[in-house]
């Protein structure tokens, strides 16, 4: 079937919106008719040329959400009409992460631009078209089964996109990774889409006080409604003395959801004596930071990663729709922008400016 699909040609120029023919699922897949995607700061690294490898013509699209349209043989989670939530993480079943229920650990996940058998879905003129990761920009996307996490038909599927990145790794990386406890301190280095769900997951439990950092002074009043008690400018000449200050000398966690360079020295001098500092963002290839020894040893810091939120997709997706459902999950107010498919651009433009917390990009169903 072909189906109009935004697709990068190469990095550092737009996306083109091309008839793509989209294949059949195979065993063990399924094709999800996506409502949305959410635009994602990873996908921008594929489009400024930061991650190397990549090969293109490329989908992008690491979040979304969507209704199954078909199923490949041997499908047993999902029949067509379900509404599913994707996961970038399916891994491959079988290793030892996997079966702990930490799918992203996976060191056996399917060749950079492929799926596990090594071909793509997606061709234009009989060439391939490469897959980055779930690729959920396809409007039609083909998915392997363990991608997809079928959810209550009562959330909105558009605010169910983000779901599948922004919100299971930021409320993972505070519920699963860090474990904040009530009355515990945070603060939060960039607060994007990942940023704001990490913010809102400390409200949630019961953390205070619970700072925001960004540098968009724009979206204070935002994430003051999210769940930040106070909000910094990170531009300010002073505003780790501002951080020091709210937290009363010292944060209990510190979260850093951004690579930008001042984040990670900020988010460690932000920490209190046995305080922990949760690396979220990702990185561009080959990035080293620099931090002091003496200033972790001498308070028994620590340092620890989250990648996606430590999540069970599985698991944890439903439980994230049960929240949203239940009204404590205020997905709606992280929207800060819906485009078309011919707007893809657009989106990541506002991505790459710091302006947004999530934008999705929404298809006509
Ligand atoms: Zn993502
Ligand atoms: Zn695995």
């Amino acid at each position: 079937m072909q189906v109009p699909t935004p697709v990068l040609f190469r990095a550092g120029s737009p996306h083109e919106v091309v008839a793509v023919d989209v294949d059949e699922p195979r065993a063990g897949e399924v094709r999800v008719r996506m409502a949305a995607s959410g635009v994602c700061h990873s996908c921008l690294y594929a489009m400024d040329g930061q991650h190397a490898g990549i090969p293109m013509p490329i989908v992008l699209g690491d979040e979304g959400a969507g209704v199954v349209e078909s199923v490949g043989p041997g499908v047993t989670t999902v029949v067509p009409g379900d509404h599913v939530v994707v996961s970038w993480a399916p891994g491959c079943g079988r290793c030892r992460t996997c079966r702990q229920g930490l799918p992203a650990l996976c060191g056996d996940q399917p060749p950079l631009g492929r799926m596990g058998d090594g071909e793509t879905r997606y061709h234009l003129d009989g060439a391939d078209v490469y897959h980055y990761g779930p690729a959920t920009n396809a409007p039609l996307a083909v998915l392997h089964e363990r991608a997809v996490v079928p959810v209550s038909p009562k959330i909105p599927l558009d605010l169910a996109a983000m779901i599948g990145c922004a919100v299971a790794t930021g409320v993972g990386a505070v519920r699963s990774t860090a474990r904040v406890r009530l009355g515990e301190s945070m603060v939060v280095v960039g607060c994007g889409g990942i940023g704001a769900n990490v913010l809102h997951a400390g409200a949630l439990a019961g953390a205070y006080p619970i700072v925001a950092v960004d540098v968009v002074p724009g979206k204070f009043d935002t994430l003051r409604a999210i769940g930040a008690t106070h909000c910094v400018d990170a531009t300010a000449p002073d505003a780790l003395d501002q951080v020091l200050a709210a937290t009363g000398g010292g944060a209990d966690f510190a979260f850093v959801t951004t690579s930008a360079a001042p984040a990670f020295g900020l988010a460690l001098r932000s920490l209190a004596r046995r305080g922990t500092c949760v690396l979220i963002a990702g990185y561009p290839d080959d990035t080293t930071v620099a931090f002091d020894p003496g200033h972790l040893l001498n308070g028994e810091r620590r340092i620890i990663a989250s990648k996606y939120g430590s999540s069970n997709p599985p698991v944890d997706f439903p439980d994230l729709v049960d929240l949203y459902l239940a009204g404590r999950l205020p997905l709606a107010d992280m929207v800060s922008g819906r485009w078309g498919v011919h707007q893809v651009d657009e989106a990541y433009d506002a991505l790459r400016r710091g302006e947004a917390t999530r934008g999705l990009i929404v298809f006509d169903s």
